[in-house]
């Protein structure tokens, strides 16, 4: 069976019912049918089959968040992650969009590229810069942060505790920087609790931006990196902290098994002298959509955070996609950022102090929407609240 037999076969599925229609963050912003599941399904089954092939049905197509809150909703079992993947591998990717995915997910972790990096965060050349980049360059510098951290990761952090096992630590490309004070909040905890943290310097991005940017060979590339850089280290666990890179790595298996750290740190022995101190502060927990519906770990964070005492729980249940989505953010910039807004809206932040979210895209995102409110509000990942709490003496 051809590829757009294939996509044909699955779109066949869809009995139009419309049940998917208002879980759909697009669709809830625009009202359009178009930039509904049931729509683009329909869209993708007349560009499948040579009916259609207009610019105004690809611009549908593009604003898709592929969030997947259709495919949770949806009683027929869509595969709608299938269709939207097939249907994006079948273009042949812009030259901006070639551009974007190397930008995030190679460039600046490399050689000269980090020094350049380092250079740009450390020195005044970004202000001296940033005024003459272009509107579209400076979404992405927005992306950065004040002083970037670019120092590696040891290969190894020995554990001081009585062992309980040997871990590896994903790092990602882009969390890499965003998520540096969240990883090495990581290191500590696990090392903490009695684990050996492997950080393989040889590892590399999920590739998630390609798998859903109509890249999957590239994707492939990257998925057969990671496992040479993991599968030979003994072992017992692999964590990663970012949900979009955690539902990309399951698509492959490992030689060890793969956990959210969230997970992994709910399942773990805690040894008596690991005591989480008390913190009297109010988070507010927003649950990215890769952890609710590919990776369905929704409740792991929660459960984690609820083991602090005294520390006030907001579960922000109530909020869609964020509009963050990969490169999205990058690549439909009115969409993502009217996403953005209106899920900030949606949160009573003045009762806030943190706010917790497990994908550095969607921390990106909604930090930069909590700036413009007046409250003081930290983004965090929840272990960094975890790490805290440890340290918190009484
Ligand atoms: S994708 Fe599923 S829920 Fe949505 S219209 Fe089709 S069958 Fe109905
Ligand atoms: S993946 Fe998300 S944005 Fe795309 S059609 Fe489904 S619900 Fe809508």
């Amino acid at each position: 069976m051809n590829h757009n037999d294939a996509l044909l076969k699955e779109a066949d599925r869809c009995v139009k019912c419309g049940i998917c229609l208002p879980h759909c963050p697009t669709y809830k912003l625009t009202q359009d049918e178009g930039d509904s599941p049931r729509g683009r399904i329909s869209l993708i089954q007349g560009i499948a089959s040579g009916a259609l092939d207009s610019q105004r049905a690809h611009r549908h197509l593009d604003r898709c968040l592929g969030c997947l809150a259709c495919q949770s909703a949806c009683p027929s079992g869509v595969d709608y992650s299938r269709l939207i993947d097939g249907y994006r591998a079948t273009r042949s990717q812009t030259r901006r969009q070639r551009i974007i995915h190397s930008l995030i997910t190679r460039l600046p972790y490399q050689g000269w590229s980090r020094i350049g990096l380092w250079l740009y965060t450390h020195t005044g050349l970004r202000q001296l810069l940033r005024p003459l980049i272009g509107k579209k360059m400076r979404r992405l510098d927005d992306l950065l942060p004040n002083r970037a951290r670019l120092g590696s990761w040891r290969p190894r952090y020995p554990t001081s505790s009585p062992k309980q096992g040997r871990v590896g630590l994903f790092t990602g490309c882009a969390g890499r920087i965003s998520d540096r004070p969240a990883l090495d909040a990581a290191i500590a905890v696990l090392t903490r609790l009695g684990y050996e943290v492997v950080v393989p310097e040889n590892q590399g991005c999920c590739g998630a931006m390609h798998q859903h940017g109509g890249d999957p060979t590239s994707a492939e590339r990257m998925s057969n990196v990671n496992q040479r850089a993991f599968d030979n280290q003994g072992l017992d666990a692999i964590i990663y902290l970012a949900s979009g890179c955690g539902a990309q790595l399951t698509r492959h298996p490992f030689a060890a098994p793969l956990y959210e750290i969230s997970q992994f740190l709910n399942r773990c022995h805690w040894p008596t002298e690991c005591q989480l101190n008390a913190m009297d502060c109010t988070v507010g927990l927003h649950s990215p959509c890769t952890l609710k519906y590919p990776l369905e770990l929704t409740n792991e964070p929660e459960q984690l955070l609820r083991r602090i005492p005294d520390l006030r729980l907001v579960c922000l249940d109530q909020i869609d996609c964020c509009g963050a989505a990969g490169s999205y953010l990058l690549e439909q910039p009115a969409m993502s950022d009217a996403l953005g807004s209106r899920a900030i809206r949606q949160v009573a932040l003045q009762q806030l102090q943190f706010l917790a979210t497990s994908n550095s895209g969607c921390a990106l995102q909604l930090a930069r929407e909590v700036r413009q409110s007046p409250q003081t509000i930290r983004t965090v990942h929840p272990v960094e609240l975890i790490n805290q709490s440890l340290n918190n003496h009484p």
